[in-house]
């Protein structure tokens, strides 16, 4: 049998809730998966966990639907962010899909000296990739994915009580681990051409940030966030708690 529809929805959810549908929603949901009136869906929003909901109405420009019951409840990552600075079109949509599967609970672009200009983003399109991956892996969670920001200005803000895991590429081949803090947390990971003398001199010098290695070879910024994001869960996040 096929899986159940699942499909994020700006609404909220609850018991005997109706969800009216968008144009786009309506064409997806009865256009190309074909569903029909009574027809049982998964329904995530964000906030209010997961529900199962039937159609009520289908139409071709709209359509009902009307929540039955929590499947399961609203499951938040560890408070843990990524920093990371845009790379390539394709390359960005890549870790921000990865960020959401792997439990990271804001997103935040951030421009480097070494950030090339060209490499702009588009909030929304980051956004609506962030939210496809939370139906796509089962999540109830969408973290929020900021606009751009430089990283000097965020380091300036930044808050008191938040770790910060700087993966830096210069220690390559020194295996420096991650320090046994809990709490707030947030990764950073350099563009291609890696961060700028000032920039590591910066911080390096910052009480919060951790110079943390992620082996001995090189790796390109979406493996880097991949890998430093497991990194992390693997030693403090939630792969090892069962709550
Ligand atoms: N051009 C740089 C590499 C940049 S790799 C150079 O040749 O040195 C892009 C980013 O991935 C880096 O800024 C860093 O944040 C991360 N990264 C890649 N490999 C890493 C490693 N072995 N250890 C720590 N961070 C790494």
């Amino acid at each position: 049998m096929a899986s159940k529809v699942r499909l994020y929805v700006d609404h909220p959810l609850g018991q005997g809730q109706s969800v009216p549908l968008s144009r786009e929603q309506a064409h997806y949901l009865f256009g190309v998966m074909r569903m029909d009136e009574g027809v049982v869906l998964s329904l995530i929003n964000g906030v209010d966990g997961e529900w199962d909901a039937t159609v009520e109405k289908a139409g071709k420009k709209g359509g009902i639907l009307l929540c039955q019951s929590q499947t399961r409840p609203l499951q938040t990552p560890p408070d843990l962010w990524l920093l990371f600075a845009p790379i390539r079109k394709e390359r960005t949509a890549f870790i921000v899909e990865k960020a959401v599967e792997m439990g990271a609970a804001r997103i935040c672009p951030v421009q480097t000296d070494y950030t090339q200009s060209a490499n702009r983003i588009r909030q929304d399109k980051l956004q609506a990739h962030a939210v496809e991956a939370a139906e796509q892996c089962g999540g109830t969670f969408v973290p929020p994915v900021d606009e751009l920001k430089k990283l000097d200005r965020l380091l300036a803000d930044w808050p008191a009580d938040r770790q910060l895991m700087f993966c830096d590429e210069v220690l390559i081949g020194v295996p420096v681990g991650l320090p046994d803090i809990s709490g707030p947390w947030a990764i950073l990971i350099g563009p291609e051409g890696g961060f700028s003398p000032t920039e590591r001199d910066r911080l390096h010098a910052l009480p919060f940030a951790h110079a943390v290695s992620l082996g001995p070879r090189i790796l390109r910024a979406d493996t880097a966030a991949v890998a430093a994001l497991t990194v992390w869960q693997q030693a403090l996040g939630d792969w090892t708690t069962d709550d």
